[in-house]
């Protein structure tokens, strides 16, 4: 069975103890690999690693231009391995490979690409005094960042976090989830080859609480933490980091809201929201789970992106024709059935979807929820979705802001004023009008409420992963002459 170990100082290396657990592939449902099982004590190691290369390695003080090339090699080997990389995310958690190899990977080198030069290309402000002084803005490394990741797109969301912490110049220790533990493997190896200096890029392999996860949390010697996962998770990760004071980035959980007005493009609203939805089996922050179509093309929209969903074909997602692939896990798969089973009970009808083969679950509709649904108030992290009709913009807006979360919405109009109107009154982090998933990296990222707590991207990173630190000069009047 294939090993994959931590990488740590630059070596691939076991854990301390030795121990090992196993990762399932959830479309054969059997073991494929054993990974090196992390413990305090390897997190511990990780960081000390991180800590001596910030303190004393050659990356920090490097110029933008070298670090990033670096990166842009890192990209290379990335591109050059996308199959390898692709086939690792897709064995550990099922996601499709076609859509592995046209996302996941691309974005994940674009995301070195992008932040190595964004860093490059970044400017200061410049402040002339009225005093006769001036101050000027340097954006210094923060330091050791611990980044820890979800599995639902691991080298995606790994790189997201990584990739900007790297080019301010900063040491990053990266703890992938425990069901995706081998793009992050691969990633450390090709940051080793890209030529990164040992320590630079630590990757810690193994579980959550009370294990390598938590320990890297409350290390007193980390600057910065950076977290993807639950708003549970979020919660323990954000007080273990208050303990020391320690920044942490948080970006959580979603009931993203999809308002699909009466004059929008009924195929571009219908192809965006299956997408929105069932793309990656539902496993998305962003995924579109409460969607409310106007009473006027209710019908219509409810048939054609029905036949849409019974359209998608599912099954092995090794195989690239696959659309949508098992549940990333047993207990992940438990839990979204009891959430479709539970749903008749709460007043649903089920329109199409329920259980599939091994541990896929079909695209499932489900319109008539009770106003306290499990299905419409909670996070299902599946390809569920729930159906309502609406009359007026602000009901609408007032349904879709009916959530602790806030990460994202979306909308559908071909009206432009109402496009504006609603996308400034809906409470999320991002709102997509008549699209989805399309990111520019400069733009801010992030939730409000229970969706988290700051914003990545662009300048967003820049502040998170550097202590901007103000310099203010005196001028001295000229001497009279
Ligand atoms: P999770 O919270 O269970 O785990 C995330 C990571 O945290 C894993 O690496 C895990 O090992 C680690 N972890 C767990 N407990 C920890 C602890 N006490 N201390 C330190 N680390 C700990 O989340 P998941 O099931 O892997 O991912 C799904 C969740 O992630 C969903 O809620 C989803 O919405 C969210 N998510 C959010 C975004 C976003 O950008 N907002 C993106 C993707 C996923």
């Amino acid at each position: 069975m294939t090993f994959i170990p931590h990488v740590i100082d630059g070596e691939e290396v076991e854990s301390l103890d030795g121990a090992r657990f196993e990762s399932v592939d959830p479309w054969t449902r059997a073991p494929w690999a054993e990974v090196a099982l992390g413990d305090a004590r390897d997190a511990e190691r990780a960081v000390t690693a991180a800590r001596r290369a910030f303190d004393t390695g050659p990356w920090p003080r490097m110029g933008y231009a070298e670090r990033g090339k670096i990166l842009h090699r890192l990209a290379d080997l990335i591109e050059a391995r996308g199959g390898e990389l692709a086939l690792a995310d897709t064995t550990d958690m099922g996601k499709p490979i076609s859509d592995a190899t046209a996302m996941d990977v691309p974005r994940s080198a674009h995301n070195l690409r992008f932040f190595a030069d964004h860093a490059r290309m970044s400017v200061g402000d410049l402040l002339p005094m009225d005093t006769g002084h001036h101050a000027y803005t340097r954006f210094e490394p923060a330091g050791v960042v611990v980044a820890i990741a979800p599995w639902n797109f691991p080298l995606m969301l790994e790189t997201w976090k990584v990739a900007p912490a790297l080019a301010w110049g900063n040491c990053v220790v990266l703890k992938p989830a425990e069901d995706t533990p081998a793009s992050a493997h691969i990633l450390g190896r090709l940051a080793n080859e890209a030529g990164l200096p040992p320590g630079v890029l630590n990757v810690v392999q193994g579980y959550g609480p009370e294990s390598a996860g938590q320990a890297l949390t409350e290390d007193a010697r980390v600057d910065r933490i950076t977290f993807t996962g639950e708003s549970g998770t979020g919660r323990a990760v954000s007080r273990a980091a208050a303990a020391n004071l320690t920044p942490v980035s948080l970006e959580l959980g979603g009931k993203g809201a999809n308002l699909v007005f009466d004059d929008a493009d009924l195929e571009r609203a219908v192809r965006w929201s299956i997408q929105a939805v069932f793309s990656n089996a539902g496993q998305v922050c962003l995924a579109g789970s409460r969607l409310f179509v106007q009473r006027g093309i209710f019908d219509a929209f409810l048939d054609a992106f029905t036949a849409a969903a019974d359209a998608m074909v599912a099954g092995d997602p090794k195989d690239p024709s696959t659309k949508l692939g098992p549940l990333s896990s047993e207990a992940h798969f438990n839990k979204v059935r009891e959430y479709v089973e539970g749903a008749v009970g709460e007043g649903a009808t089920i329109v199409t979807g329920g259980v599939g083969d091994g541990w896929v679950i079909r695209p499932t509709i489900l319109t008539g929820a009770s106003a306290t649904a499990r299905v419409r108030c909670e996070e299902i992290f599946g390809p569920v979705v729930v159906v309502d009709a609406f009359d007026s913009e602000d009901e609408a807006v007032a349904a879709a802001n009916n959530t602790p979360y806030g990460l994202n919405a979306m909308l559908f109009t071909e009206n432009l004023s109402r496009a504006h109107r609603v996308a400034a009154a809906l409470r999320a982090g991002t709102v997509w009008t008549n699209c989805f998933f399309i990111r520019d990296l400069r733009a801010p990222f992030g939730g409000v409420g229970d969706s988290g707590v700051g914003r990545e991207g662009g300048n967003f990173s820049r502040e998170f992963f550097t202590e901007p630190k103000a310099v203010v000069m005196e001028i001295t009047p000229a001497p009279r002459a």
